[in-house]
């Protein structure tokens, strides 16, 4: 019971180990499979993070370059030119408001001319709003000259691209307001009229009209300050990139039309919640490559790691951000989850299939093993039945069936080989004495001390077998009639005088032997047996204790020959 209960108690504590280490090596080589997947997978999305970007910087590029070609052209035309040194004495005097200054502006025909002109030319484009700023600062000519909210008659001084550029230089700002306006770019190039600086052309586009930027979901634009000014989910814009100048609160941080010029440059933004999220991937795939691991960010709102690319220095300040979630991520989870789980099962069936041709492979060692024991228990079984049937049991002389088996095969033999053969019946005298006198054991002894007799005193060829009680048949095979004679009459001279044995001293053992021999052909056993019989029965009737011959060509009638056999 208690060996019982230790062994089922250590197959069961061998299968709960042979289960955790396949589960374990299942893990390890899962975690190769996917790998080698995630791998793949970023590299092929990192490709298209970068196309992406690289897009979407050519395309920002392209735009600002057809944005600060407009301003600068038209500040090459006359029209511009002529109506800046129209204007160019005019300046904004505290008596008259923005409204009053328009009208005053518009009945100059240079102005009107302009005006009608920079609508024109807004329409063809696409940019907002186009205007001339002479070099006190003043808006005197417009695109938007006929709108309620004109620019005509507005004090632009103050605005830090316009002090660059009524000192002679090209400018352009990201972000910055212009009274009513949206956010937008604007691009700001000095006029000259005859050599001389009369004021700028400033052009503006809005953030709307660029918003083909940031198509691709997840992109984003910053202007120099690592403010966003433009992203594909709106939520984002206004806030600055971590560690920006921008979340320290710049110039130019005002970017909505709500917030003033300077008010907002004293208020500090928001950062954008980009983090590395190198350990929140690696909590949940704790098999990932560290190195893959820290090239994952996060934003709030994403719930899958991303990669993060950006390019910077589009000749304007402005950088073009993209923040990709890996798409592949849930998948990459749950085929290790599901690699894991095939690999254990594969594993744990291998091992339990291995196990089950252990056993049967033993169980049948086992049985082979009994089954040859057992054959040969049974070889060495019949082996002694047959051994016992070619025997006599008490004197240990071959069995009568087992003799005159012998003797029909013997004379074959002599036959064959033309050799002669001779063959006696030996019979103790008056044996029944010896048993009255001395008991049944004493005439057993008598029976095997004569067949030792004629073991002692016989060839090794030569054959003694039991033919009944105290009768023995002795085979002497190449031995002619006359030397078989003098065999038979020397073993009849060691019966009567040799040593005794158990024998009691006083015991007369004698024998009578008839021989004969075997025709030179077409003799049978039963006529040998015959011939041998008669002649012992003329050695018995002569007295006993003698050796009787009987020749071959004997004519005498066969005595109980066939009962003989
Ligand atoms: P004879 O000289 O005419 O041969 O006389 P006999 O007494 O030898 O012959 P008989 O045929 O009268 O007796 C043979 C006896 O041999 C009878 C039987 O009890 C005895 N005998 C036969 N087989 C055995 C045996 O296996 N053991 C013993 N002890 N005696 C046996
Ligand atoms: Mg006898
Ligand atoms: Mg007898």
């Amino acid at each position: 019971m208690n060996r019982r209960f230790l062994r089922q108690t250590a197959i069961a504590v061998g299968v709960v180990a042979v289960a955790l280490g396949c589960w374990l090596v299942a893990g390890l080589l899962a975690d190769r499979m996917v790998r080698r997947e995630l791998g793949t997978a970023l590299h092929v999305q990192r490709q298209m993070t970068r196309s992406v970007v690289d897009n979407m910087a050519e395309v920002i590029a392209s735009d600002l370059a057809m944005l600060r070609a407009i301003p600068a052209t038209m500040a090459e035309t006359g029209i511009a030119q002529r109506a800046l040194s129209a204007a160019e004495k005019y300046a904004v005097t505290p008596q008259l408001t923005q409204p009053e200054r328009r009208n005053e502006l518009l009945r100059t025909p240079a102005l009107l001319m302009a005006d009608r002109f920079l609508h024109d030319a807004q329409g063809f484009s696409g940019l907002d709003a186009i205007w001339l700023v002479n070099d006190n600062g003043v808006c005197v000519a417009s695109s938007n000259a006929s709108d309620k909210a004109t620019y005509v008659g507005a004090n632009m001084r103050g605005r830090t691209y316009l002090n660059n550029t009524l000192l002679g230089a090209f400018s352009e700002t990201y972000g910055e307001d212009v009274p009513g306006g949206e956010p937008g770019i604007v691009v700001a190039a000095p006029a000259y009229n005859d050599g001389l600086l009369v004021g700028a052309v400033v052009a503006k586009v809005g953030i709307a009209r660029l918003r083909h930027w940031v198509t691709h979901p997840g992109t984003f634009v910053t202007d120099g300050n690592g403010v966003i000014i433009m992203a594909h989910d709106s939520a984002l814009e206004g806030l600055a990139m971590p560690g920006s100048p921008g979340a320290r609160g710049s110039p130019v941080a005002h970017t909505n039309a709500s917030t003033g010029i300077g008010t907002a440059a004293k208020k500090r933004l928001s950062e954008i919640g980009l983090r590395s999220a190198a350990q929140r991937a690696l909590a949940s795939a704790p098999w990932m490559p560290p190195a893959d691991a820290a090239q994952m960010i996060e934003l709030p709102g994403l719930h899958v790691p991303a990669l993060y690319e950006a390019r910077g220095g589009l000749n304007s300040g402005l950088s073009a951000h993209l923040v990709d979630p890996l798409q592949a991520w849930p998948e990459l989870l749950a085929n290790r989850r599901r690699d894991q789980l095939m690999i254990f099962l594969t594993l744990a069936g291998s091992a339990a299939l291995a196990a089950v041709i252990s056993v049967s492979w033993v169980r049948e060692r086992r049985l082979h093993r009994a089954s040859r024991d057992l054959a040969e228990q049974l070889q060495s079984a019949n082996a002694q039945l047959a051994a016992e049937a070619r025997h006599d049991a008490l004197t240990g002389a071959l069995s009568r069936r087992y003799f005159l088996d012998l003797l029909r095969r013997e004379i074959d033999r002599a036959y064959a080989s033309g050799t002669t053969l001779c063959m006696a019946i030996a019979d103790l005298d008056y044996f029944k004495q010896i048993n009255d006198r001395f008991g049944h054991a004493a005439g057993d002894h008598a029976l095997r001390h004569f067949v030792e007799t004629c073991r002692s005193g016989l060839r090794a060829e030569d054959e003694v077998g039991r033919l009944g009680g105290e009768e023995f048949g002795i085979l002497l095979p190449a031995t002619s009639l006359s030397t078989g004679r003098e065999v038979v009459e020397r073993l009849r001279q060691k019966v009567k005088s040799g040593a005794r044995g158990e024998l009691p001293p006083d015991a007369n053992l004698s024998v009578s032997i008839g021989i004969t021999e075997l025709a030179v052909s077409q003799d049978l056993p039963e006529r040998l047996l015959s011939r041998a019989d008669l002649a012992l029965y003329v050695a018995k009737a002569a007295g006993r204790d003698r050796c009787e011959v009987m020749p071959a060509d004997g004519a005498l009638p066969p005595r109980a020959a066939t009962e003989a056999l």
